[in-house]
């Protein structure tokens, strides 16, 4: 195993290894610019530290617990699973350790106007949340096919008194609301801040998101050495652009006994254009700022992605994965749709928490591969989020007309 450093990467340009990097108009260069400037300046600050862990403490719910799933485990009869619990944060998901980061940020910075880019509209939800917070405006983007999957957040967003914008081209998915929210940062820079959402886009992005998130697995870590005086065997997180995985990961990098697994979007079965794993049907291209795994044709065109899920249907993953997957450090698999969709039923019943079907991803995981594993086994899930976004959709899949 090749000892792993995490400290040293991304270098001062951005780079995990041959990806990543700063691929945007030259308009955004300078902005892009400041942010670094301006984040390393603030983790250098006790000030800004001190500032976000009362935040996340008092007004988010740090730390989050790390939870025995005695159903799960009992019922697979294999190895020990816990739950890392993102899902009981403030809004219902990890994505608001970031929004709270980023916003102290955009405050640091002198900006007054908050824009984002939301899938799922998790991260919607969590920047409109941290935007009322601290009084600031706060326009979302969205893609059409989004706001429908999504009307929920659509309207927690709104009562939050953030603006949600419609966005109708392509897809009208993610992708398409970050080339939108990148548009209106160009124009509106000089007072606006673009909290990017997933451990993507151009650096100082991955960086920074990934730092937000940290926190995840340094709890997870103090939490299991309290609890099984060892470290864990086993850690699998869902991936879409990578955020919740990265942050879980990120404090076990430099622990060769314990094994990583990164689960994508299996969708309908990996054929092209039915699923958004990238390291199953993709490859090396450059997406939204930033070079890493995509799934594109053979002329680069990006192509169509799909799954149940809308938190992991994204045509890039993470700089920092492709980094990870290269060096054999992180695993990578994938979950199908019906696999998830199995998977949340199966959380639900067993172990009385309902979770996103972002997070299910990671769950099916677990349960294909916790049977055959030892009792003596640790396996720990992140529960990226909760499910109650979810349930209209999950209904529609798996309740019976009456
Ligand atoms: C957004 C989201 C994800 C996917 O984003 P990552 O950046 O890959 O973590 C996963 N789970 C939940 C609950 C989400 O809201």
């Amino acid at each position: 195993m090749i000892s792993i450093d995490p400290e040293s990467v991304p270098d001062s340009t951005g780079h995990f290894g041959s990806y990543g990097g700063m691929f945007v108009p030259e308009t955004l260069m300078t902005a892009l610019q400041d942010l670094d400037r301006e984040y390393r300046a603030a983790t250098a600050d006790p000030e800004f530290q001190h500032e976000l862990d009362g935040l996340l403490k008092n007004f988010c719910g740090r730390p989050t617990p790390l939870y025995f799933a005695e159903g799960l485990t009992h019922l697979l009869g294999g190895a020990k699973i816990y739950l890392k619990r993102e899902d009981l944060l403030h809004t219902g998901a990890h994505k608001i350790n970031n929004a709270m980061g980023q916003i102290l940020l955009a405050r640091r910075m002198g900006k007054t106007r908050i824009i984002a880019e939301t899938g799922a509209g998790q991260h919607g939800v969590a920047t409109a949340t941290a935007a009322a917070r601290f009084g600031l405006e706060c326009v979302i983007y969205m893609g059409a096919v989004d706001m429908e999957r999504q009307a929920l957040n659509v309207a927690r967003m709104k009562f939050l008194g953030a603006k949600v914008v419609s966005v109708t081209a392509g897809q009208a998915t993610l992708k398409e609301a970050i080339n939108e929210a990148m548009r209106d940062w160009v124009t509106n820079v000089r007072n606006t801040h673009y909290i990017l959402g997933s451990a993507l886009g151009s650096h100082p992005y991955p960086m920074i998101v990934r730092d937000f998130h940290k926190v995840i697995g340094e709890e997870t870590k103090r939490q299991i050495l309290q609890i099984e005086g060892r470290l864990p065997d086993h850690l699998v997180a869902c991936v879409g652009g990578g955020s919740n995985a990265i942050g879980f990961f990120h404090a076990f990098l430099g622990d060769p006994s314990v094994r990583l697994t990164g689960v994508e979007a299996g969708g309908r079965g990996i054929t092209r254009g039915q699923h958004a794993a990238r390291f199953q049907g993709g490859k090396l291209g450059v997406l939204q700022g930033t070079k890493t795994w995509v799934l594109a044709d053979e002329n680069g065109q990006i192509e169509l992605t799909h799954s149940v899920s809308a938190g992991l249907d994204y045509a890039a993953i993470g700089p920092e994965h492709s980094y990870y997957r290269d060096r054999e450090r992180i695993a990578y698999d994938f979950a199908t749709d019906d696999e998830a969709l199995a998977a949340f039923q199966t959380l639900a019943k067993n172990e009385g928490i309902i979770p996103a079907l972002e997070s299910a991803h990671a769950i099916a995981h677990v349960i294909k591969i916790a049977p055959s594993l030892s009792r003596e086994t640790l396996l720990i899930a992140n529960l990226s989020g909760r499910g109650d976004k979810d349930v209209q959709q999950a209904a529609e899949f798996l309740l019976q007309a009456p």
